[in-house]
């Protein structure tokens, strides 16, 4: 039998770095399946409709709740952002490790629904760090920074609701650490309870 596969719920204030930090995790861990989010806002440049996200009309988006498409979703800098539900059960059931990379207001209601994921909740090395990090992506309105930096301080309070904490010091070093996680939590002894009944059925033979 299949041990089932974990969710993994990624988050931390906007500029963190959770998009280059999971982008190369997943780069090192292909057996890892990232879900794509819908979202009302513009591609960024370099960002690919249904890679990145699904890029979607905020009336579609709409139409995805009232039928209950959506795992969870939220309205985020006045856009909104969702998961689709369809495909992560399915994977999970596989044995397929999901990836998730959420704001923390859906992350808290994903951790509703499966109390068992890893949520592990990436930070900046430091308040100046992190505005740095966001006027030097270059994608940002000032207005967009203001809200960005204003909503970081509320997002770290609720950062104490996750499981784990990775500094995003550097990104090499922060994949190593969630890698480290995962490691540690497929090992687990609940999750290998029928494995090591298989290996006692096995004994004196
Ligand atoms: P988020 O997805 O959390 O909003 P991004 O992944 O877009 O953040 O990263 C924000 C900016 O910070 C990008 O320009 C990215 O290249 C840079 N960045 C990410 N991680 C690091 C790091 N460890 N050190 C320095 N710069 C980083
Ligand atoms: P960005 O516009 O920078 O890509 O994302 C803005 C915020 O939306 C980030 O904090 C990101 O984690 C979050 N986000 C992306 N997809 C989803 C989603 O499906 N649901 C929720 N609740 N937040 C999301």
């Amino acid at each position: 039998m299949k041990k089932q596969g974990l969710l993994i719920v990624v988050s931390g204030p906007s500029g963190t770095g959770k998009g280059t930090v999971c982008k190369a995790l997943l780069a090192a861990h292909p057996e890892i399946a990232y879900s794509v989010s819908a979202t009302t806002r513009s591609p960024r440049e370099g960002e690919q409709n249904g890679v990145n996200y699904y890029f979607t009309e905020k009336a579609a988006f709409e139409k995805m709740i009232a039928n209950g498409e959506l795992l969870e979703w939220a309205e985020v800098y006045g856009n909104y952002y969702g998961t689709p539900l369809e495909k992560i059960q399915a994977k999970l059931s596989e044995g397929q490790d999901v990836l998730l990379e959420l704001e923390t207001h859906g992350a808290m209601k994903v951790k509703k629904q499966f109390p068992e994921g890893l949520y592990i909740y990436l930070v900046p090395p430091s308040l100046p760090e992190l505005e740095k990090r966001i006027r030097g992506r270059g994608t940002e309105t000032e207005e967009s920074i203001a809200r960005r930096l204003g909503a970081a301080a509320t997002e770290l309070e609720i950062g104490k609701h996750y499981s784990y904490v990775v500094v995003n010091d550097d990104v090499d070093r922060a994949v190593e650490h969630i890698a480290a996680i995962l490691t540690a939590e497929h090992c687990r002894i609940e999750r290998n309870i029928e494995f090591i009944d298989e290996l006692e059925k096995g004994k004196g033979k």
